[in-house]
């Protein structure tokens, strides 16, 4: 099953509000609002510039959310969780502010291959139930698998989305998370390889059915002079502008000072009541200001 295939199960009823939480690099085409937190750099990957999707975004932190109680349906966060320090934080956030969620992070088997030590967390899931596990896997490739993230590795992944990714998609208010004292290698070297959970690679990992785009990126990699696959592959600069900030999502937005849903969209600001501003930069507005009012407020 390829990522298309796992985000279609996704049930958006008619009139649902979708939130995209950090789908900067790649947000998820039914959502009504991205909240991304590095617009400019691509998001948590910063993979470059982003190419701006057809919904709007706004820059804020996941767990500063403008968004009042129970204020949408449903949230999206993909690759998100595994990188917040306190994942336990936002996770109160999203059953603070919407009904249900879909959450989808790296599985062992793609933490255990690409070993990125800029997790936090390698991320277990049993059910609803979130298991952090601190992330010390020894990095064995260094920062090779990122740095050579290209389009025919990203068809190789695509194909194996299943196996390296793991997704959860529930109630909001039915997630917990857990914080076991063992680090992601104690964990894992508990589960010893001759033992019941070790990975068949051949079975996860062998002889996919690929694409007629994705045998194209494979064939490009390997006949294209090096220069030329390069530019071909590694995503352009964004030329697009953002999408603008209809009142209609402006109207569903919460001041985080106030915590009124009261905002106004005075052009190159979102303006509360209460006197707070959200200013526009490069045509996102910016409600990643959660600090600035604590230490206001302090
Ligand atoms: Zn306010």
């Amino acid at each position: 099953m390829r990522r298309a295939e796992a985000v279609r199960q996704i049930e958006v009823r008619p009139g649902d509000f979708v939130v995209d939480v950090g789908g900067g690099h790649r947000p998820f085409d039914r959502a009504n609002l991205i909240v991304e937190k590095y617009p400019f750099e691509g998001g948590l990957h910063r993979t470059g510039a982003m190419r701006f999707p057809a919904a709007p975004v706004i820059k804020a932190d996941a767990c500063h959310l403008p968004i009042p109680d129970g204020g949408c349906d449903l949230i999206i966060a993909s690759h998100l969780i595994e990188h917040l320090p306190q994942p336990d934080r936002f996770v109160t956030e999203l059953k603070r502010c919407c009904g249900r969620v879909y959450l989808e992070f790296p599985s062992r088997l793609r933490e255990l291959m690409l070993a990125w030590s800029f997790h936090e967390w390698l991320v277990e899931a049993d059910g609803p139930v979130l298991k952090f596990y601190r992330n010390d896997l020894p990095q064995l490739f260094g920062p090779f698998f990122h740095r050579e993230h290209d389009a025919a590795l990203g068809a190789w992944s695509e194909v194996r989305h299943e196996q390296l990714n793991t997704s959860v998609y529930c109630r909001a208010d039915e997630l917990r998370c857990l914080f076991p004292t063992q680090t992601a290698t104690e964990m894992l070297l508990g589960d010893s390889p001759r033992g019941r959970d070790k990975i068949d690679f051949v079975k996860t990992i062998h002889r996919p059915r690929y694409s007629l785009r994705e045998v194209a990126a494979m064939l490009a990699q390997s006949m294209l002079p090096p220069g030329i696959y390069t530019a071909w592959s590694l995503k352009r600069e964004a030329t697009n502008s953002p999408a603008p900030l209809p009142d209609s999502i402006v109207a569903r937005l919460m001041c985080l000072r106030c915590h009124s849903a009261a905002l106004r969209n005075a052009g190159d600001k979102v303006v509360c009541k209460c006197g707070a501003e959200y200013r526009k930069d490069k045509g996102i507005f910016d409600f990643d200001v959660a600090h600035e009012f604590q230490v206001r407020g302090a």
